[in-house]
């Protein structure tokens, strides 16, 4: 677990993003911490983290998770990030490493369901249960196969059959943030963010979308 990889892609002089302590403590009597940030950076993503050894373990996972058994969820790992990042939302400035808007989508805790985390980690199996306040049950990040430099890469994220399985759309029915309510437009808007790119991150129907052609009209007349 090293914070090197996630140093080096940023410049903490631009962005808001926490650097993270110098030395990350491992903390095991602190229950396990999980977030999922929901990014419209270039693609919008969901990143889904796991706290273990002092370190936010990190996927991207492009389609979000899902609560349905029968769909696997493609997540990508990515470098370890800072446990202090599970509180940021806000802005990524344009043109900085994964510049955008970044929500705090869910959070809780997580446990895993294996004696040895890092061990079902190195095995590519690790089977682990959330108590989020979206996400909650029985889970499994499974590796799976990939390609080129991305082959160790690549894992599956797959809801188990349980009472918290279900058919819904929790991406669609909760597009806000568990911290501040907000939708990915308002974090936009409230950190001087781009906030036309965040909009495209929240659900269509959502009022501010009515709003700019309401205001052009009024121009005309
Ligand atoms: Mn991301």
């Amino acid at each position: 677990m090293s914070l090197k990889e996630y140093r080096a892609k940023r410049n903490f002089t631009i962005s808001s993003e926490p650097a993270g302590d110098a030395e990350p403590k491992s903390n095991q009597k602190r229950a396990l911490l999980f977030v999922v940030q929901k990014h419209r950076a270039t693609q919008l993503h969901y990143d889904f983290r796991l706290e273990l050894n002092g370190t936010l373990l990190s996927w991207a996972v492009p389609k979000g998770p899902s609560t349905d058994p029968s769909v696997k969820r493609l997540a990508m790992q990515v470098e370890d990030h800072p446990i202090e990042y599970a509180n940021f939302e806000g802005v990524i400035p344009e043109g900085e490493y994964g510049g955008g808007t970044v929500m705090v989508w869910d959070t809780g805790k997580w446990t895993p369901e294996v004696q040895n985390a890092e061990e079902g980690l190195r095995k590519g199996d690790l089977k682990f249960t959330l108590q989020g306040k979206k996400l909650k049950g029985s889970w499994v990040l499974v590796r799976t196969r990939g390609f080129g430099s991305k082959a160790d890469k690549s894992w599956l994220l797959i809801k188990h059959k349980d009472e918290f399985a279900s058919k819904k759309d929790i991406i669609a029915d909760e597009p806000r943030s568990v911290l501040s309510h907000k939708l990915l437009a308002d974090i936009a808007r409230d950190n001087d963010g781009n906030v036309e790119k965040a909009a495209t991150g929240d659900p269509i129907s959502k009022p501010e979308k009515a709003a700019p052609a309401a205001k052009k009209k009024r121009r005309k007349q």
